[in-house]
């Protein structure tokens, strides 16, 4: 069995990264520091931590170094423009999921209108003329007009 924990090494980093970079030290206006692109990066690295062992742990070492790295930065431009292009994509991606979810949601209520109908009628077909014709269920034995042709059949509903 692996041993848990190592997450938790990315974790104790954490603090120590936002110190150094957002929280104080470097707080002298040259250095970019934190911001919540080097958050979504910190934040994946820890998933990876946790979840793709052995290699997750090169993977979250090799984020947090590039979090570090756009801490450090001088050059602050360039690092924006990377924090506005996470969050336009963060947008993008938002509006998709609003936009699944409602989709789901109407095919759900859909699934649960065509149950109840299912439930409340028996649907078939004129046996002469072939129009669609329903019934509703639970009636016993009952006499058919069709609509269409009006021949006229009895049938268990
Ligand atoms: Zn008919």
């Amino acid at each position: 069995m692996k041993k848990l924990g190592d997450g938790c090494c990315v974790l104790r980093f954490y603090p120590v990264l936002y110190v150094i970079t957002g929280g104080g030290l470097l707080k002298n206006g040259r250095h970019y520091g934190f911001d919540e692109l080097n958050l979504v990066i910190v934040g994946l690295a820890l998933l990876a931590s946790f979840l793709f062992r052995p290699y997750g742990l090169i993977v979250s070492a090799l984020l947090l170094g590039w979090a570090l790295f756009r801490a450090l930065s001088t050059k602050m431009e360039k690092r924006a423009s990377e924090l506005l292009w996470m969050k336009n994509h963060l947008r993008g991606l938002k509006s998709t999921l609003i936009g699944t979810g409602y989709r789901l949601r109407l095919w759900f209520r859909n699934l649960l209108g065509k149950i109840r109908y299912h439930r409340q009628y028996k649907t078939f077909k004129c046996k002469t003329c072939g129009q669609k014709l329903r019934v509703p269920r639970g009636k016993g034995k009952i006499r058919v007009t069709c609509r269409n042709c009006h021949t006229q059949f009895s049938m268990k509903s």
